[in-house]
């Protein structure tokens, strides 16, 4: 396992669970690393039980269920104050699915500009095939007004292909043609941190 991808696992497990304690995100980290999750089919899971982490069973199952997780340590005797939590069962899942994500392969192309407007478009065809995230800086803000930024682009899809895109900076705009190539997901966040 990469350090790296481990970092931007825990990070993304942290935005979507900002009110969670250290201590709950360590928890989940320790089933994580000890390699306790194991897929069983795309929306379930089974992880060993760590009686160091106070578990009583040897394996739990966890769900994925119209667009929540469910954890069979819920129906046992804490199950009505377990219920409305999320258990670090489920959040060691969710740590080896953004692992998991972070580590698949991309198509991506990335582009870099400095301008005080800017824009980029994709045409529409391709929306929800090609997706676009960006990062920005103000790197000149002496007029405060119209600071100079300098942004980065990258869009990706899961599919090698060419996109045809026009990028406006400052009123200039080109047509491009963006090779889609390969790369790890990872990378794309990295980019535009
Ligand atoms: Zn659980």
């Amino acid at each position: 396992m990469s350090r790296e991808l481990i970092d931007l696992a825990i990070e993304r497990l942290r935005e979507d669970f900002p009110s969670k304690s250290r201590s709950w995100v360590r928890r989940a980290l320790v089933r994580f690393m000890r390699g306790t999750v194991r897929e069983f089919n795309e929306n379930t899971w089974v992880v060993r039980g760590l009686p160091e982490l106070g578990d009583k069973y040897p394996t739990y199952v966890v769900r994925f269920k119209d667009g929540r997780y469910y954890c069979s340590c819920f129906e046992s005797n804490w199950g009505l104050r377990r219920r409305s939590e999320i258990c670090t069962h489920i959040a060691a899942v969710i740590l080896y699915r953004n692992y998991k994500k972070l580590d698949s392969d991309v198509y991506a192309s990335v582009i870099n500009i400095e301008c005080t407007d800017y824009y980029l478009e994709i045409p529409s065809e391709l929306k929800g095939k090609v997706r676009v995230v960006k990062s920005v800086r103000v790197v000149d803000s002496s007029d405060r007004l119209n600071p100079r930024h300098r942004v980065t682009y990258v869009v990706y899809s899961s599919e090698p292909i060419e996109v045809r895109a026009k990028l406006v900076c400052d009123g200039d705009v080109r047509e491009l043609s963006l090779k889609l190539t390969r790369t790890r997901r990872y990378i794309v966040e990295l980019l535009v941190r």
